[in-house]
């Protein structure tokens, strides 16, 4: 088995070689980091399904015609990654209501010719918060930290679906988060509890810290991290004691942001719990059953560690 597949490699597939037959995988650009072979293919293997997960390399010139091949090749799903995510919900053929709400597609199964799309991505931060700071993101105030980039966008309406009471958007190009924030204004949200709190705060100390001191949870969804050497983007000084801090950056173990917020007596978890479970919930669609959450987690956690 090849570590990345290409679109040349799909159009004369019959001679990948792989066996048992990759059957799931994820579409990115770039995709060679990608953990979730390691997670998905241990939970294959764990169920004796014969199947296998791999990377495929597609531009976003060559989404089109890799997504096409897919149903004639026998596959059963993928996972779509950076920048397809968008995309996947014009490739769909159907839409899973979830996905629809939030208007990003993440994994996709094959129905004969069709291709159902899902976003797994907010259930996954749902189920992180709760696994990993035993709280339920529905009942927080949060501020978005990079509510401007892709995964800030999707996490911002899923805090909203989830029913939290405030959600603060953060952004170090404001222009993005106000646009974002007039955005899920007019996306009119049904809600029993009433309209949520829903603004923006520019990036600037006093008002970062007005907000940090009003809300419950902040969640990192900028790339600044994904370095060793990267900064906090907040200030240790920011945070106040008893903040919960989710940062989706999983690259690192313990990023920048959460020694800052160790400092500051704030609870913190990195973004493997929700690659975790977005994985899970991908899984679940593909094969409809459970899947085995404690040999992905092994993996994922083993190949986190070899990175
Ligand atoms: P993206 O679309 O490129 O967005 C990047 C975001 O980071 C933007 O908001 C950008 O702000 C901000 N940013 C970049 N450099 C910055 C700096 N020096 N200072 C302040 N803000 C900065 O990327 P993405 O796909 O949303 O991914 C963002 C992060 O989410 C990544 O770390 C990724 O690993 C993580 N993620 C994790 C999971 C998971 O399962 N755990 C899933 C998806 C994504 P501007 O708008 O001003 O450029």
């Amino acid at each position: 088995m090849k570590a990345v597949y290409t679109l040349e490699d799909l159009r004369c597939w019959a001679s990948s070689g792989a066996e048992p037959p990759i059957r799931i995988g994820v579409l990115g650009d770039p995709v060679a980091h990608s953990k979730s072979p390691q997670m998905h293919n241990a939970a294959l293997q764990a169920l004796g399904i014969p199947a296998r997960y791999g990377r495929i390399h597609a531009t976003a010139e060559q989404f089109s015609e890799t997504l096409s091949l897919l149903p004639q090749l026998g596959f059963i799903g993928v996972n779509c990654t950076i920048p397809h995510k968008a995309a996947a919900m014009q490739h769909a053929t159907r839409l899973d209501p979830h996905a629809k709400s939030l208007g990003v597609v993440n994994t996709l199964r094959v129905e004969g010719l069709d291709l159902v799309g899902y976003n797994t991505d907010g259930p996954g931060l749902e189920r992180a918060v709760a696994s990993e700071l035993g709280a339920q993101l529905g009942s927080l105030r949060v501020l978005v930290l990079g509510a401007g980039g892709g995964a800030g966008r999707a996490i911002s309406l899923q805090c909203l679906l989830s029913g939290c009471p405030s959600v603060m958007l953060v952004n170090r190009t404001l222009e993005k988060s106000e646009q974002l924030c007039a955005e899920l204004r007019s996306r009119a949200i049904p809600r029993t509890d009433g309209p949520p709190l829903l603004g923006v705060v520019a990036w600037e100390n006093d008002a970062l810290g007005d907000a940090l001191r009003q809300c419950d949870l902040v969640i990192n969804c900028t790339s600044v991290g994904m370095r060793e050497d990267d900064p906090s983007p907040l200030a240790s000084g920011l945070l106040p004691r008893g903040l919960l801090i989710y940062d989706t950056i999983y690259t690192a173990h313990r990023t920048a942001l959460m020694r800052a917020g160790d400092q500051a007596g704030a609870r913190s978890a990195n973004g493997l719990a929700m690659l975790l479970h977005q994985g899970a919930l991908a899984f679940e669609i593909w094969f409809d059953r459970e899947a085995p959450l404690a040999v992905m987690r092994a993996a994922l956690l083993e190949a986190a560690g070899r990175a």
